[in-house]
């Protein structure tokens, strides 16, 4: 067993604090990561204050891990000592079903394990995640990182990345599609960077109008801002895709009039009911669907780092000092962020 450090919650109304613990000892195929960066991404607030209702505590968040390989197990033969290396949302999955063998293990029909608040396959315990000093992961699940990717704002790819690549690549979006991506924090400003990579004409939809000379930065073409009426009914029937990224329950109606006839909405922020109602009109009306995207298998998520490596895409990170965990959640629910916090686990020692 290895005595690790990180920031964790005791429950879902403390704050993160610092907590002891132990990661395993090495298993054949493990690899052991001192981990240099972790971005926050807002799963870990909604996990960390239970607000999906499966939270497990103590709970030690963390899904956007870039780490440096330390000691691998006897068997590892894709990782060495000394590899920059990265773990995202998951840290196993059953490996045999129809999905592991699509190489979708985020859809793994047994459920995968996540890199926080599931329990492991072979021993039981509550995983704990990349708010810490180190990491135990089985080598199927750790990526490479890239030559060229600079390893703090690489560390968003690892789920920010993944979660909008998967769904733009998956619809075969391009040239020639309109694409709008609702809301601009960690999410929606690499979903703006990838469908204009791709080479769709990208549209910002915000409730903030000041975001919108930040979103032509990041690549968009045109703005909308949702709490205006009057410019929501001016994109109406314009758009092949709509992916958002809206953190918590919002009506969806007038975003799916903004959808071409056969438009595709994906949702990606949102895992409760839909409230207000979905008018199916919206849908029946134009043959429009309503989909959704849960991050990314193992291997597209090494092409989406090779992506980014290739197009000069990253994250805009502010880099955080761990023990400003608990401000840093709020700013992000003010939207005070830009747009991602990347914890420099330097300052978990410090
Ligand atoms: P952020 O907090 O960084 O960004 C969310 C953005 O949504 C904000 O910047 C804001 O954009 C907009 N927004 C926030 N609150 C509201 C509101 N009340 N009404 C309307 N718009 C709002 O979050 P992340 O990008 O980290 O995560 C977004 C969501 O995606 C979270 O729910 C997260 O759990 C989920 N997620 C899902 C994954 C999946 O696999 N499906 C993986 C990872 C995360 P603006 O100011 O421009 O309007
Ligand atoms: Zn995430």
């Amino acid at each position: 067993m290895y005595t690790a450090i990180g920031y964790a919650a005791q429950s879902s109304t403390s704050p993160l604090a610092p907590m002891s613990f132990q990661r395993r000892s090495l298993r054949p195929d493990d690899v052991f990561i001192e981990i240099l960066y972790c971005g926050v991404c807002h799963s870990d607030i909604h996990q960390a204050r239970n607000e999906w209702g499966i939270a497990v505590y103590p709970l030690m968040p963390g899904h956007e891990i870039v780490g440096r390989v330390s000691a691998v197990g006897g068997q590892v033969t894709r990782h060495q000592v000394g590899d920059l290396v990265g773990v995202g949302c998951m840290v196993d999955s059953c490996r045999h079903c129809e999905a592991c063998r699509q190489n979708v293990e985020q859809y793994c029909l047994e459920g995968p394990t996540m890199t926080y608040a599931t329990p492991d396959r072979v021993d039981g315990s509550n995983t704990l995640g990349g708010y810490s000093s180190s990491i135990v992961v089985s080598e199927h699940f750790v990526l490479r990182i890239p030559q060229g990717l600079e390893p703090a704002s690489a560390a968003p790819i690892l789920c920010a990345g993944i979660t909008t690549y998967s769904p733009l690549k998956h619809h075969g979006v391009g040239p020639g599609h309109k694409v709008g991506v609702l809301g601009m924090g960690g999410l929606g400003h690499m979903g703006i960077k990838f469908a204009k990579a791709l080479g769709a004409e990208v549209t910002l939809f915000t409730r903030s109008a000041a975001k919108a000379e930040e979103a032509r930065r990041q690549g968009a073409d045109h703005v909308v801002v949702s709490t205006d009426a009057e410019q929501m009914r001016a994109a109406a029937g314009r758009f092949d895709f709509l992916l958002d990224t809206i953190p918590v329950q919002h009506d969806l109606n007038p975003y799916l009039e903004t959808l071409k006839f056969g438009g595709v909405h994906i949702l990606v922020g949102l895992i409760e009911p839909v409230e207000p109602p979905l008018h199916a009109a919206n849908l029946v009306m134009q043959r429009r669907v309503l989909a959704g995207s849960l991050i990314g298998g193992i291997a597209e998520t090494q092409e989406v780092l090779e992506f980014c490596a290739e197009h000069g895409i990253s994250c805009d990170i502010e880099m955080l000092d761990i023990r400003n965990i608990n401000q840093a959640y709020e700013r992000m629910i003010a939207g005070d962020v830009k747009y991602r916090f990347v914890i420099d686990m330097a300052t978990l020692q410090a």
